[in-house]
């Protein structure tokens, strides 16, 4: 009998237990739904694919379609709405079941609840598994029930669970229905940018797919993992292991990730810190999962009051890394550039735009949304709201950072900014993150200081008063 699978934010074969499962009982039809709803043109829609996300995704539905016809196989790639037409495709081929991974943002959920409904009605069942985190929304609760929604009590609970790693291999030959819907071709469904295409230098840094995540993985085994602790703080080196965004595609599952760490003899030193990092990833999705407005509204309501600025040309200068703070500034030109920031950096130019620029936070987070090759909607509203200070597990929000002290905090001999902004390549390193102080006669070309940081600090303070009371 054959089984559909549903392919969504887990495009590999490799540790994908339900599309095993399905190769392993019969023919089955690989499917992936581009799904209309998530190409709308609205920048506010956390359901929408940003620009860097679907050049990611194109890459990635064809690295998946190779590894398939590898195994006898194809993916049938078919646009419009998921529910409709898998629920078409099950009665035209007669198929009894539907696999898929299940997922935990609010359209994800009620994908899963209406074709289950629909499914079980025709007598044909939906089968959910697990593969996307390392432990289920349902398996880690507080002693009352309650989702946690702090990290370090959620992440203790998580340690008390069995062990995570997981490895399902994949199937060596998937056999294929007897005929397959034709679909589309990858290259109709307008992934790709052009007029103008912005994509050279994220083609130059990336490799989506498996294989890609593989050697990401392996290399940061190799040479990153035992210094992770204190390497993870230096945007200037490749001090972690940039799999974000194969992770948020699904290209690699956090288990496989996991069990690699674990079987690692000796252990990398920074094991214990990295496996951390994928523990906060679980929380951010445990998150939206329990709290589905998480990308749209503060998880504390009193910041709903905050009277922002949203200085329309102060936006442009930071999205351009035009602030005149090079810390900030060359953030904004690596993530333009090769859709990838350091965490250290997202932290500060994240809180720039917050506190410094009164920005709300849902703008960055949108800016965010449509230049990251790993834009999430779980970990970046929570990471937005975490710098906001309105999450539920969050910075103070009276806590501003000072753009120049980051700077010379992560970045101290400079090589980071110098990098992003070769203008500033000879300011001396005693200038280098206040550029401005440098004598007259060796003054970089480089915009001064939009905002003078104790004239902002003291704003946001002043603005940010108004949520006192919920922190
Ligand atoms: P590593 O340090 O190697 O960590 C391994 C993995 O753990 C990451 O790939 C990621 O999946 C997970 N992880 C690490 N840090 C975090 C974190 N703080 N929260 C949740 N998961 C984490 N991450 C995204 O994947 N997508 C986003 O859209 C996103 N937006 C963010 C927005 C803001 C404002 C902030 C402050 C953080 C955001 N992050 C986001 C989290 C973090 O910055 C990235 O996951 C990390 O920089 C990715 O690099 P890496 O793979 O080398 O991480």
């Amino acid at each position: 009998m054959l089984t559909i699978f549903l392919f969504r934010d887990d495009l590999r074969l490799e540790d994908n237990p339900g599309f095993t499962k399905a190769a392993r009982s019969g023919p089955v039809l690989p499917l992936y739904v581009l799904d209309d709803a998530a190409m709308t043109d609205d920048l506010d829609d956390p359901h929408r694919l940003g620009g860097a996300a679907r050049w990611w995704l194109h890459h990635s539905l064809a690295s998946l379609d190779g590894a398939l016809r590898e195994r006898g196989s194809r993916l049938t790639v078919m646009r419009g709405d998921p529910f409709v037409i898998v629920t078409d495709l099950v009665r035209s081929t007669n198929a009894a079941a539907v696999h898929l991974s299940r997922g935990y943002s609010p359209w994800d959920v009620e994908l899963e609840r209406r074709l289950n409904e629909t499914l079980a009605a025709d007598g044909k069942i939906l089968r959910r598994f697990g593969g996307r985190l390392l432990f289920e929304p349902e398996s880690v609760s507080t002693k009352s029930g309650d989702p946690f929604k702090v990290f370090t009590p959620f992440w203790r609970a998580c340690q008390t669970l069995d062990d995570p790693s997981g490895h399902t291999a994949p199937p060596d030959d998937v056999a294929a229905p007897d005929s397959s819907p034709d679909g589309v071709a990858i290259d109709t469904l307008g992934l790709l940018p052009h007029d103008p295409d912005w994509s050279t230098g994220i083609a130059a840094a990336w490799q989506p797919g498996e294989a890609g995540a593989r050697i990401r993985l392996e290399n940061f085994l190799d040479d990153a993992a035992d210094d992770y602790g204190k390497g993870r703080d230096v945007p200037s080196i490749a001090g972690t292991s940039r799999l974000s965004p194969h992770l948020r595609w699904g290209e690699i599952s956090p288990r496989t990730i996991w069990q690699a760490v674990r079987q690692r003899t000796p252990q990398p030193r920074g094991a214990e810190a990295y496996l951390r990092e994928l523990g906060w990833r679980d929380f951010c999705h445990h998150l939206l999962f329990h709290f589905p407005t998480m990308p749209v509204s503060p998880m504390r309501e009193p910041f709903d009051a905050i009277d922002w600025c949203n200085d329309a040309q102060d936006i442009r200068r930071w999205q351009r890394g035009r602030t005149g703070y090079p810390i900030v500034d060359a953030g904004m030109r690596e993530l333009w550039r090769t859709g990838w920031m350091h965490n250290r950096v997202r932290m500060a130019a994240a809180s720039f735009l917050v506190k410094h620029l009164l920005t709300d936070w849902r703008i960055g987070a949108a800016w965010f949304m449509d230049t990251l090759v790993d834009a999430d909607p779980a970990n970046n509203s929570a990471g937005w709201q975490w710098v906001t200070g309105c999450g539920t597990d969050a910075a103070p929000y009276f806590r501003v950072f000072n753009p120049t002290l980051q700077g010379e905090k992560f970045d101290a001999d400079g090589a980071y900014v110098r990098h992003w902004l070769p203008t500033l390549g000879d300011v001396e390193t005693k200038y280098i993150h206040k550029p401005w102080e440098a004598p007259a006669d060796a003054q970089p070309d480089y915009p001064p200081p939009i905002v003078d940081h104790k004239t902002a600090r003291q704003r946001a303070l002043d603005r940010f008063g108004v949520v006192k009371s919920a922190s």
